[in-house]
């Protein structure tokens, strides 16, 4: 690989630039691990997106009960603004029928959802 910043080839030891001195970190920047992002989560998390992550996304994280008794409020906690909105969206629209369906959905996909947050920034269900 070369410097970003001057073009000069670089060994796979070298930290700095040996032309312009900048740290080459910023030129192989690795990409996050599952390990990585989730360091500050409970092992519980930890250990699900370490299997989703494995198992490249066949894995899609096991029944959470959280996410399917308090839905909304789980879906806050873990910063899960979208999930917040489809449920208020679902309680206006639908006066609340909705509401289980989708509480079966956040139970069955809440660890991926949760994981594909983190990880990509957006939320997916399948
Ligand atoms: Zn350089």
């Amino acid at each position: 690989m070369n410097c970003n910043t001057c073009g000069t080839p670089l060994g796979d030891a070298d930290l700095v630039c040996p032309s312009c001195s900048k740290a080459t970190s910023e030129v192989a920047q690795p990409k996050p691990t599952a390990r990585m992002v989730t360091s500050k989560l409970s092992e519980y998390y930890q250990i699900e997106f370490q299997k989703i992550q494995t198992s490249n996304e066949q894995y899609k994280g096991k029944w959470n009960w959280a996410a399917f008794l308090a839905g909304p409020i789980w879906a806050f906690t873990k910063g899960l603004k979208e999930i917040v909105v489809i449920y208020a969206l679902a309680i206006l629209f639908t006066f609340g029928i909705s509401v289980l369906a989708y509480a079966v959905i956040f139970g069955l996909r809440g660890n991926y959802i949760y994981y594909t947050k983190l990880m990509k920034g957006r939320v997916l269900i399948i």
